[in-house]
């Protein structure tokens, strides 16, 4: 299979975008669904920040270097990402954070409808983030009611208030309908808020083209914007003139600078904001976002497809497709950017994997998944990653002490 991995890269339309990378030698990446890797540009501007602004110029460059516009210009670069036209995406905060804004902002505008639902496996953060909201607004004006993915569409009716889906699940990698969901929602009345987490960068999204309401997303994934780079939120137009999120702090505010004991929150998609925004991973997430200015979501999708493809192939044809059970939708049309195993061994396997240069991540409880990040993922890589793991499968090397103690983060 390494003469077929050597063609597809061949003729691979994205191929030169790996060269944009600080990619470590002798390291094969499969995570950078959980965190992008360094994109050269960014650590130039990392230097350029501190160095040369920071150090130089001081205070006068929140004007003269645009730190203060920075969310609003990292907004505008990760909009067409999202199939969002101007003005409806800002960068700021975490998704936990911006979740907690716009759930706020959303159930104040359904008037008496109090109920939120979102699927008994979302991400925790999502599911956490609404229990929050609903112990400080009180049960009768918040409640939350977890699901089924397969049961979203039959718990839709017109008592409920906001939809929070997370469209490709973290585990395990099953994509869901995001324009199907939204319509049928908003039937009922619903407004519906995404989770794009694993959406942005990795798969086609047409937020305005679906009519949607609501979203946020983190900019550490697929997108490369470094470890705990700042993430975003849209609010669709059409809802931006009642929609008031409760961190209301001086950077909403239409005038900021007025220092105006009054609160009046700015007209726009600025209001989101609340304190000031960390200009140093922000200016690191503007450069590593000029890498998509010139990127069709098309070619990225028909490459994840044909990585995750080709992943598969290559462990039958290594005969372990038995040993490792997949539990992403085998159909790809289903899936986002990744895919999942199940082995109980997963964590150690993915230690001893690293250990021979190969980084792939482990997910509570018995789950090995492998991400498919189109910019700088070869076939190559992939046909040479799974020999590795033969390797590690065949000699067992997964049983060894030091793979079984489980680190801080896994
Ligand atoms: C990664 C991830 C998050 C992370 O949230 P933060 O608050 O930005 O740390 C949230 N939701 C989903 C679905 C994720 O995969």
């Amino acid at each position: 299979m390494l003469a077929d991995a050597q063609h597809l890269d061949n003729q691979d339309a994205l191929k030169s975008m790996r060269a944009a990378f600080a990619l470590p030698p002798g390291i094969i990446y499969l995570d950078g669904n959980s965190l992008g890797p360094l994109p050269i540009v960014a650590r130039e501007r990392a230097l350029e920040v501190t160095a040369g602004q920071w150090g130089t110029d001081l205070i006068t460059s929140w004007n003269k270097h645009q730190w203060i516009d920075l969310p609003i210009i990292c907004g505008e670069q990760i909009a067409p990402i999202i199939g969002a036209g101007p003005d409806q995406v800002v960068c700021c905060d975490s998704i936990s954070v911006n979740l907690f804004k716009v759930l706020s902002a959303a159930l104040a505008m359904q008037g008496d409808r109090k109920k939120v639902i979102t699927t008994e496996d979302n991400f925790p953060t999502d599911i956490y983030t609404v229990e929050g909201l609903q112990g400080q607004l009180g049960p009768d004006r918040c409640e939350l009611i977890k699901v089924a993915e397969e049961d979203i569409e039959h718990s839709l009716d017109d008592s409920v208030a906001v939809l929070l889906v997370t469209q490709v699940n973290f585990r395990s990698g099953k994509m869901l309908d995001m324009q199907a969901l939204t319509k049928a929602a908003h039937k009922k009345g619903i407004m519906v808020v995404w989770d794009l987490a694993h959406s942005a960068g990795a798969v086609p999204v047409e937020l305005d083209a679906y009519y949607a309401d609501f979203a946020v997303g983190c900019t550490y994934k697929y997108l490369n914007g470094g470890p705990g780079a700042p993430a975003f939120i849209y609010v669709a137009k059409r809802h931006q003139a009642h929609f008031q999120q409760p961190l209301s702090g001086w950077m909403g505010h239409a005038a900021p600078f007025a220092f105006d004991n009054r609160y009046v929150p700015a007209q726009s998609i600025r209001q989101n904001l609340s304190g000031t925004p960390p200009v140093l991973s922000m200016s690191v997430l503007n450069a590593a976002l000029t890498l998509w200015a010139d990127i069709d979501m098309a070619h990225v999708r028909a490459k994840s497809v044909a990585l995750s493809e080709f992943f598969l192939a290559a462990l039958k044809n290594l005969g372990l497709d038995d040993e490792l059970r997949c539990i992403a939708p085998l159909i790809a049309g289903e899936r986002g950017s990744q895919l999942a195993f199940r082995h109980a061994h997963s964590y150690a396997i993915c230690q001893a994997w690293i250990d021979a240069g190969v980084i792939a991540d482990f997910r509570a409880p018995d789950i090995l998944r492998i991400g498919f990040a189109p910019l700088y993922l070869s076939f190559t890589d992939l046909w040479q990653a799974c020999e590795k793991l033969k390797e590690v499968m065949e000699k067992k090397a997964y049983l060894g002490e030091k793979y079984q103690r489980k680190l801080a983060v896994t």
